[in-house]
C-alpha cells in the first residue's frame, strides 16, 4: 500500500485564498483592512525568514502588514511597551511575538502581556483556558492547519484513537486538546512514555511533534492510519542541507493510509491559518460575523 500524500501546500493555498475573499469583504462593505504586527526580537537565522515569509504572505492576502525589529539586548520593559502600544492601535488585529526570545526575556510574561483577542498565535494564558473549557478561542496555527487537513482527509474523527508525540505548549497540548474537542480517544506521548512504538501502533491518527529527525519508523505505523508530521529537522545527507520531519517519510508511506510530507505538509499550513486567524480577530473586534 502506498499513502496518500497530504498536500498541505496545496491546501494552504486554498485557505489563503478563502482569506483574500475575506480580506477584500472586510475592505469593500465594511472600509477595513485587517492588520498583522509581527515582532522579531534579535537576530536568529530561521525566526527571520519565518518573519519575512509572515510579512510578504500576509500582504499577499490584502492585509496590512507592521514589521518590528528590535535588537537582540532591548530590555523587556520596552518590548512590553511596544506590546501596550500595539495593543491599543485599532488598526492592528492581530500581534505575534516570534519565538523563542532572548534569554533575558521572561517569554510567559511577555506572551500573556498581548491581548487575548489579538494573540493570533493562541498562546496566551486565556486562549489556552478556553480551549481548553471548549470555549471560542485563538487556537494556536501548527495545531490548527493539522486539524483542518484531517478533517478535510478523513472527515468525522469521532472515536478514533489519536497519539499525538510531543505535550509543548505550542503543538503537543494544544493538538491533544484539538482531537479531544473532535471526540478522538487522545494519548498523549512524551520522552517519558513507555514503549512508545507500541503506543502508537494503536493509532488511528498519528500526530509526530517531537523535533527529532526521522524518529517514527514506518513500522510503528498502524496500517492505514493517517499520519500528520509536524517536525521540521535540518539534517545533512549526502553533502547536503535537506529539511525532514519526525517520521521516517521513506518506509512510513508504505503503511500509512494517508501522510503530511516535510517540507510541504504543516509547514505551509501554519502561516495560512495566521492570516485566517487575524482576520477572524478583526471580525471579532468589529462585531461582524466571522469566517467559518
Ligand atoms: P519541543 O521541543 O517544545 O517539544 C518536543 C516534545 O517531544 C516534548 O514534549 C518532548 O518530551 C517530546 N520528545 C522528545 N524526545 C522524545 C522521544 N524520544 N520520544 C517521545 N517524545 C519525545 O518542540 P515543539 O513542540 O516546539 O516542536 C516539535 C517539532 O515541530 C519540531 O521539529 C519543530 O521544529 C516543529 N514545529 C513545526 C511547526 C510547523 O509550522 N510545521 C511549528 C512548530 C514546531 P518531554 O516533554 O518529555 O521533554
Amino acid at each position: 500500500m502506498t499513502a496518500q500524500i497530504i498536500d498541505g501546500k496545496a491546501f494552504a493555498a486554498s485557505v489563503r485564498e478563502k482569506v483574500t475573499g475575506h480580506v477584500n469583504r472586510l475592505k469593500e462593505e465594511n472600509g477595513i483592512t485587517p492588520g498583522l504586527a509581527v515582532v522579531l526580537v534579535g537576530e536568529d537565522p530561521a525566526s527571520q525568514v519565518y518573519v519575512r515569509s509572515k510579512g510578504k504572505q500576509t500582504v499577499e492576502v490584502g492585509m496590512n502588514s507592521f514589521e518590528h525589529k528590535l535588537d537582540v539586548d532591548t530590555p523587556e520593559t520596552e518590548l512590553l511597551t511596544l506590546i501596550d502600544k500595539l495593543n491599543n492601535d485599532r488598526d492592528v488585529h492581530g500581534i505575534l511575538v516570534q519565538l523563542p526570545l532572548p534569554d533575558h526575556m521572561n517569554a510567559d510574561k511577555v506572551i500573556n502581556a498581548i491581548a487575548p483577542e489579538k494573540d493570533v498565535d493562541g498562546f496566551h494564558i486565556s486562549n489556552v483556558g478556553l480551549l481548553g473549557t471548549g470555549q471560542k478561542s485563538m487556537v494556536p496555527c501548527t495545531p490548527l492547519g493539522s486539524l483542518m487537513m484531517l478533517r478535510d482527509h478523513l472527515g468525522s474523527l469521532s472515536g478514533k484513537d489519536a497519539v499525538v508525540i510531543g505535550r509543548s505548549n505550542i503543538v503537543g497540548k494544544p493538538m491533544a486538546q484539538l482531537l479531544l474537542g473532535e471526540s478522538c480517544t487522545v494519548t498523549i506521548a512524551h520522552s517519558r512514555t513507555k514503549d512508545l512504538p507500541d503506543v502508537v501502533r494503536r493509532a488511528d491518527i498519528v500526530i509526530a511533534a517531537v523535533g527529532r529527525p526521522e524518529m517514527v519508523p514506518g513500522d510503528w505505523i498502524k496500517p492505514g492510519a493517517t499520519v500528520i508530521d509536524v517536525g521540521i529537522n535540518r539534517i545533512e545527507r549526502n553533502g547536503k542541507n535537506i529539511l525532514v520531519g519526525d517520521v521516517d517519510f521513506a518506509s512510513a508511506k508504505d503503511v500509512a493510509g494517508a501522510i503530511t510530507p516535510v517540507p510541504g505538509g504543516v509547514g505551509p499550513m501554519t502561516i495560512a491559518c495566521l492570516l485566517a486567524n487575524t482576520v477572524t480577530a478583526c471580525c471579532r473586534a468589529n462585531g461582524l460575523s466571522e469566517p467559518e
